[in-house]
């Protein structure tokens, strides 16, 4: 785990307007940290500069006591959850669990203990044998986060994890995603442009709007002082 530092970053692609205009942001240990805003605002760029997969034109990108700026996105040690959960369709839970620490050489005892505990706190240790094509959108999305949680990854990334789902289903995953963020206590960068996710997931919601920062507020807050 650690603290995810933003300091006055910017984006800018080309000469155009910056797509992220002097933003910071201080997401705390295990803190539920929303990025909210309408399309366009900028919101998966910051996302993706936490992450490494954009330069950062100004400004200074800190994860616990390190600058990140010119890490690669494997020097990061985060875990972006993709929208698609990018799950392997031929490999099984526990192979697709296991897939980072096999990739870092661990020995079949370690991947073998570490998927077995991941899975239990995700409750997927009676899946563990299954494929992803026979699993829900629910249990998907723990494989992903739990592909997460064995790498010890410092924070989770989510973008949009959500927004393919219908309402019902998006609805229960809401709630999942927020049941095992605080039992994991893990910090959480959440990109969404939906209001009622933003309002009932988040710690806190960050609001941009044009790539600015607009808000830094608790839903209460935000609610109470829109
Ligand atoms: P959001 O995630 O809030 O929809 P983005 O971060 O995707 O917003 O985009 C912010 C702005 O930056 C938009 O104006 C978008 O068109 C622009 N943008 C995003 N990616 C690129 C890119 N690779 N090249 C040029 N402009 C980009
Ligand atoms: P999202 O808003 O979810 O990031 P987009 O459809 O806006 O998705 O962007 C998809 C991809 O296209 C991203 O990799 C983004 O960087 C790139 N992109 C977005 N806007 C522009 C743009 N104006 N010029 C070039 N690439 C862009």
């Amino acid at each position: 785990m650690a603290a995810i530092t933003m300091k006055n970053i910017v984006k800018k692609y080309g000469d155009g307007f910056p797509a992220v205009n002097d933003v910071s942001i201080d997401v705390q240990d295990g803190e539920f940290m929303i990025l909210v805003g309408p399309s366009g605002c900028g919101k998966s760029t910051l996302l993706r500069m936490i992450v490494g997969l954009e330069d950062i034109t100004d400004g200074d990108m800190v994860i616990g006591e390190r600058r990140v700026n010119d890490l690669a996105p494997r020097e990061r040690n985060l875990a972006m959850v993709f929208q698609n959960y990018a799950l392997y369709p031929h490999l099984t839970v526990f192979e697709n669990i296991a897939f980072p620490l096999r990739l870092a050489g661990a020995s079949n005892e370690e991947v073998d203990q570490k998927v077995r505990e991941a899975s239990k706190t995700l409750e997927l240790d009676e899946h563990l044998e299954r494929k992803p094509g026979n699993l829900s959108g629910g249990q998907r999305q723990r494989v992903a986060m739990g592909r997460a949680i064995v790498r010890d990854a410092d924070a989770f990334l989510f973008d949009e994890p959500l927004s393919n789902l219908d309402a019902k289903l998006r609805g229960q995953m809401r709630t999942e995603i927020s049941r095992l963020q605080k039992r994991l206590g893990i910090t959480t960068v959440y990109v969404t442009h939906d209001q009622t996710e933003a309002m009932t997931l988040g710690d806190r919601v960050a609001v941009l709007k044009r790539g600015v920062l607009q808000q830094l507020a608790s839903p209460r807050e935000l609610y109470t002082n829109p």
